[in-house]
């Protein structure tokens, strides 16, 4: 979501005539779009004010702004605790954020903007899109399910689900200019709809996108298990242009703790919702989000998430240990086991779950898929990088004028998280 924001804070800032500058040193403006969902991303932010407070005094007219989550939430006392920043916005007010730039630079008055609710819509902004050939498009903004751990429903607002005819022709528009991959975005993409009289509801919706012409491939995040549903995995079953991939967070094994984290589902469900995806669709990949060190988890709660990461076998799961945010409910909870005892679970269930995403890579070897290739390999410059439908990342050698086009490729190796590949010819 902060990725598909930045996308518009660059398209206004290029309508502006403004240039990208790769090396910060030699900008006039940085803007941070920042997160806050862990505590982890606030220090990161303040680690780099630190650094850019020496470059400001060297050059005081570098302008530094700070919009995003965390502005959002941090308000004034950005503009109280460091000097640097010349401004602040929050995530609903990204559209005044040329006109704040301009009052900076005519009035030199440090600048602060943040309001609760948007009264525009984001996706209606001029986009400078980092692919040419892939998109993402947000079919929803904010969230209302308040999980107890969670500062998005504080920093997002609540759950705004855009009309579907609006989304339809934004993807039809992206179509025509040579986009071939969108990636749907949500907070819950399947509750899409619930505030919209008389609008589709989330199958319904990606079934009339899987109609579009000349779209290839269409992703969606995140799919929240309260709300996920056998029609969404049957109208995937059915489109070659869905893609087999559920990005479905399990956050917890135990129910106690799905309980205590508001999620609004039990184990038994989510193992049953597993379970029907495999049924319907064989070759599906499912990947999840996965939380230890929540104050009411016992090593016995632990163990409930290393069971259903067991059965489930998860193709990758992105796993976070529990930082307290504040404004949240679970505050409230007594976070009082030790740092150590985090650690130790973070460790057994990264170790568990490597092993099964090495597994699972390893069934691979031998087969061919679609690629689309997306880049140059992060980890090897000389290869291409690309990925299938399952959304697993393949390296493979080859010109750099196949990026943005679909490929087919021969699975040769696997490491855990990512595939080795050779171009069929
Ligand atoms: N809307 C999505 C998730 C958005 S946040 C969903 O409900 O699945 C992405 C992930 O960050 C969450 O799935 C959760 O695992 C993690 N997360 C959120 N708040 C957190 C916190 N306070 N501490 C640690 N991890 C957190
Ligand atoms: Fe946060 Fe829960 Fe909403 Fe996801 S569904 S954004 S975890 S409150």
């Amino acid at each position: 979501m902060n990725k598909y924001d930045s996308e518009r804070i660059a398209g206004l800032l290029c309508k502006y005539k403004a240039q990208y500058e790769e090396n910060t040193q030699n900008a006039d403006v940085i803007v941070f779009n920042t997160c806050t969902v862990r505590e982890s991303a606030d220090d990161r932010l303040f680690g780099q004010l630190g650094n850019l407070r020496g470059v400001k005094e060297e050059k005081p007219d570098l302008i530094i702004a700070v919009g995003g989550c965390l502005a959002q939430s941090y308000g004034e006392k950005l503009l109280l605790k460091f000097p640097q920043i010349d401004i602040v916005f929050g995530t609903h007010n990204i559209e005044r954020f040329p006109y704040l730039l301009k009052s900076r630079i005519l009035t030199g008055n440090r600048v602060i903007e943040l309001k609760n609710e948007s009264t525009y819509d984001i996706s209606c902004l001029p986009s400078s899109r980092e692919k040419s050939f892939s998109a993402w498009v947000s079919i929803m903004h904010g969230c209302n399910n308040f999980c107890s751990y969670c500062i998005v429903p504080y920093v997002r607002g609540r759950q705004s689900s855009r009309p579907s005819s609006q989304i339809i022709k934004e993807v039809k528009n992206l179509v025509s200019s040579g986009v071939i991959e969108i990636t749907l975005l949500g907070q819950n993409v399947n509750s899409y709809g619930k505030d919209l009289a008389d609008d589709l509801n989330f199958p319904k919706l990606l079934k009339s996108l899987s109609e579009i012409s000349g779209l290839k491939r269409i992703r969606f995040i995140t799919s929240h298990p309260k709300d996920f549903n056998s029609e969404t995995i049957k109208v995937v079953a059915e489109s070659e242009r869905l893609c087999n991939h559920f990005h479905l967070p399990l956050q917890a094994g135990s129910n106690k703790v799905l309980k205590d984290m508001n999620r609004g589902y039990k184990k038994d469900k989510y193992l049953r919702l597993t379970e029907e995806i495999y049924n319907m669709i064989p070759d599906a990949s499912i990947t999840t989000d996965i939380m230890v060190g929540f104050p009411t988890e016992t090593e016995k709660d632990f163990l409930e998430t290393l069971d259903v990461v067991e059965k489930v076998k998860f193709d990758n799961a992105f796993t976070f240990i529990y930082s307290p945010r504040p404004g949240t409910k679970a505050i409230k909870f007594n976070n009082n086991f030790s740092h150590k005892e985090k650690m130790n679970r973070f460790k057994r269930l990264v170790e568990k779950q490597t092993s099964i995403s090495q597994m699972k890579n390893d069934r691979l070897i031998g087969k061919s898929f679609n690629v689309l290739v997306e880049d140059f390999s992060k980890k090897d410059k000389e290869m291409l990088m690309g990925r299938t439908k399952t959304n697993k990342i393949v390296n493979f050698n080859g010109d750099s004028n196949l990026i943005g086009r679909i490929v087919y490729v021969d699975i040769i190796s696997a490491k855990a998280h990512y595939l080795i590949g050779k171009l069929k010819l």
